[in-house]
């Protein structure tokens, strides 16, 4: 299927996950919800959840490749798929718990790291 004709300037519009004018369709600053990891650990520490600062903090610099002034993408267990064997003592349920007290409805969230 070829990409159709642009009903405002009739250029040939573009696959871009969906078709797109690159001369009519603008692309829009994007809005990226983050997180401070810092914050997060520290305020989920004083609510309920002693260990979870050290216990995610040494995950994520496990897996993860942050510096001070850095993000990345935090990924949580898919909850589908009983994956909780991929995880060390008490990350799936520590990651399910920066998921579920954030109300984070997506796979993951970006972190933003400072200190
Ligand atoms: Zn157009």
């Amino acid at each position: 299927m070829s990409p159709s004709i642009c009903n405002k300037c009739n250029k040939e519009k573009e696959m871009y996950y969906k078709e797109w004018c690159p001369r009519c369709d603008k692309p829009e600053v994007k809005k990226i919800e983050s997180l401070n990891l810092i914050q997060v650990l520290r305020y989920l520490e004083c609510n309920g959840y002693p260990g979870i600062k050290d216990r995610i903090w040494a995950y994520c610099a496990d897996i993860y490749n942050f510096h001070n002034d850095s993000s990345f993408y935090l990924g949580f267990p898919d909850p589908d798929i009983d994956s909780r064997i991929d995880y060390e003592n008490g990350v799936y349920d520590d990651l399910m718990t920066i998921k579920n007290s954030f109300n984070i409805e997506d796979d993951g969230i970006l972190m933003d790291v400072s200190w």
